[in-house]
């Protein structure tokens, strides 16, 4: 799926990277702007005194006013500092703590955003590259860009006090400070474009020796690695991307290099020109020895100014593309949410389903998995969906679960399309049992429930365990239902084989207790004794539910009131089992073949 982003420009992110400041501290703002004024006017100060001493040894003033002339305006300077050293360290605090809330909220942003963009690839790494740009530490998006936003208002407003003492000396010095100056901006631009041209090439990198690495530990590829000496294998692999990732980093190292060499060579002959042209003026008397020494300042002060405002530029630029980063993931998942002012009222039980006319495609432009499929579920009606792989069954789910929207076509929910009714009340209709449903690290109890320990109801997850045939198996368990469930992070977690699995997902579908019951291949980690008897407490279980359920194993679907046979996308086949077996159709064949194949497996276990 292609996500909405947009490129901003980089004071349209500094704008933004103010905002999200503002949203969550006011006050950080304040401090900024209170550090601005006193960073201009310290090195202000500082260019000021030295003309003032010279100016009253020379007025030949009495000492004591010279004295203290001159100590107020040290006092002021060194009261001044101190103020600005405490303002930056209170505002290093509190950047901290506005990124780590960042951090937080995209957290919190992975758990609700759609599913459409935790499925693509493109949003896992839409959702990597937004965790960067605010966990980084003081590499963050708010902690590069906020200093950079102070440093460029403190370099202007340095820059406009400056420029006005010097037009006093020859306006056409500044214009020849400020053109020289112009090749240093220019450097940094030419290093930020290549960062910005090549940063997805890296991103991928980064994305791939990420999931390498993270995988060396899952205990799941753990033991193919193991059993299979995969080791030298996936180290070549990552030795081959950490070196195209290294080559990286130092085309970029490089232009930054030379930028910077550029930068030094040009500053050498900007400031050169400019003394040089103040000590012929001095020389010839032109201008007093105190003005000199003010200008002087002012000289070196300004082409400060000019190289700060250069360099926070570029440092905008690059904390710009932090600040695009997250954007760029919030706004994806922004995209195409609107507001509905006001939703239908859904009624959680008889729920009808139909999917009139709907087509879907992955991709805008692709194959349509989906392909003018309808279908109709009754109130309460089994229905059973079966089909090759790749036929289209999971993704009639997620559109059925609203995780994506028919490219055209409609769902119609109790006789209404499904976009009039809020997206979270809908999602309360259904429970399911998916293929590759998660365990969590919490306690049995909690991963049946989905709930926290204080809100869940003990006696219904007895209930659900008892439903599922999960309940032995539990209470065999040291701490029973309390007891803590994968080894990730107790040695004592309790792991389930695949079987208790999918029994432990039903109790959760079965503890849900909604209108609708969703099946996604619930037995196909079942030995065929299970899976029979799995079979049996579907029916029960399903009793006045309308349910879909999923299956390859065509014997399984017997319990169900329709069978749907799907192929490319299209319900080819719907009746019962007896109308689609005197159809002699594709349901039919697939059947024979498979009932063959149980026969022969039964047989062979019997001999
Ligand atoms: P089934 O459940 O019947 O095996 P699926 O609905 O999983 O079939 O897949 C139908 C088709 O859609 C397959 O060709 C599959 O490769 C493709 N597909 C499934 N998920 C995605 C996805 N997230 N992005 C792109 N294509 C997908």
């Amino acid at each position: 799926m292609k996500m909405q982003t947009r490129g901003h420009n980089i004071w349209a992110n500094a704008l933004y990277c103010v905002k999200m400041v503002n949203a969550k501290d006011r006050v950080l703002l304040w401090l900024f702007l209170a550090t601005t004024l006193i960073e201009v006017l310290v090195p202000f100060l500082g260019i000021f005194l030295p003309k003032l001493v010279v100016e009253q040894i020379t007025a030949k003033v009495s000492p004591v006013q010279l004295i203290m002339s001159v100590s107020t305006v040290a006092l002021g300077i060194a009261l001044l500092y101190a103020a600005g050293g405490d303002l930056k360290t209170r505002s290093q605090w509190r950047m901290i703590m506005v990124q780590s809330e960042y951090v937080w909220d995209l957290y919190m942003q992975s758990l609700r955003c759609s599913y459409q963009l935790v499925e693509s690839a493109e949003g896992q790494t839409l959702y990597q590259r937004a965790m960067d740009a605010v966990y980084k530490g003081d590499e963050g998006c708010i902690r590069l860009m906020m200093p950079a936003v102070m440093g460029i208002c403190t370099a202007v407003l340095g820059f406009a006090l400056y420029t006005s003492i010097l037009s006093l000396l020859n306006p056409w010095i500044i214009l020849g400070l400020v053109a020289l100056s112009l090749v240093n901006v220019l450097l940094p631009m030419w290093t930020r474009r290549f960062e910005r041209e090549n940063k997805d090439r890296w991103a991928a990198l980064d994305k791939k020796i990420n999931y390498l690495t993270q995988k060396c530990l899952d205990p799941a590829y753990g033991k193919e690695i193991r059993v299979y000496r995969m080791q030298c294998w996936l180290r070549s692999k990552l030795a081959a991307l950490l070196s195209a990732r290294r080559k990286w980093d130092c085309r970029t190292e490089n232009r930054r290099y030379g930028a910077m060499l550029g930068n030094a060579l040009t500053i050498l002959l900007r400031d050169g020109f400019a003394y040089a042209y103040l000590i012929y003026k001095v020389s010839t008397g032109q201008i007093p020895l105190a003005d000199f020494v003010l200008y002087f300042g002012a000289i070196t002060g300004f082409s400060q100014w000019i190289s700060s405002l250069v360099e926070q530029v570029s440092k905008i630029g690059t904390a710009s593309l932090r600040v695009e980063d997250y954007r760029a993931f919030v706004e994806a998942d922004a995209h195409g949410k609107t507001e509905q002012p006001s939703y239908r009222t859904l009624l959680l039980n008889d729920i009808k389903i139909e999917f009139c006319d709907v087509c879907f495609a992955y991709e805008p432009g692709s194959k349509n998995v989906i392909d003018h499929l309808s279908m109709t579920i009754e109130p309460g009606q089994k229905v059973a969906l079966v089909g090759v792989n790749g036929a289209g069954k999971t993704t009639l789910v997620k559109l059925l679960c609203g995780f994506y929207t028919p490219s055209s076509g409609e769902i119609r929910i109790n006789d209404h399309p499904m976009h009039e009714y809020d997206p979270d009340a809908l999602l309360g209709l259904f429970a399911a049992v998916f293929q590759d449903a998660a365990l969590f690290p919490f306690t049995v109890a909690e991963n049946v429930a989905l709930q926290p320990k204080k809100k869940l109801e003990a006696w219904r997850v007895d209930i659900s365990l008892r439903q599922a045939k999960l309940q032995e198996h539990i209470q065999s368990l040291p701490d029973g239902a309390d007891s803590q469930m994968l080894k990730v992070v107790t040695n004592a977690g309790v792991v389930l084989s695949g079987g208790q699995a999918q029994k432990m997902f039903l109790a959760r579908a079965l503890y849900k207790d909604s209108p609708v019951l969703i099946l996604d291949e619930p037995t196909a980690a079942l030995d065929p004794i299970a899976e029979s008897a799995q079979y049996k407490a579907y029916e029960e279980l399903c009793f006045g539910k309308s349910s879909l359920y999923i299956s390859h194993r065509l014997a399984s679907t017997m319990f169900c009131d329709r069978i749907a046979l799907m192929k490319d996308g299209r319900i080819a086949e719907w009746g019962t089992h007896e109308e689609l077996m005197a159809l002699h159709g594709d349901y039919a064949h697939m059947y024979e073949i498979q009932s063959h194949y149980y026969q022969a497996e039964e047989e062979g276990a019997d001999a």
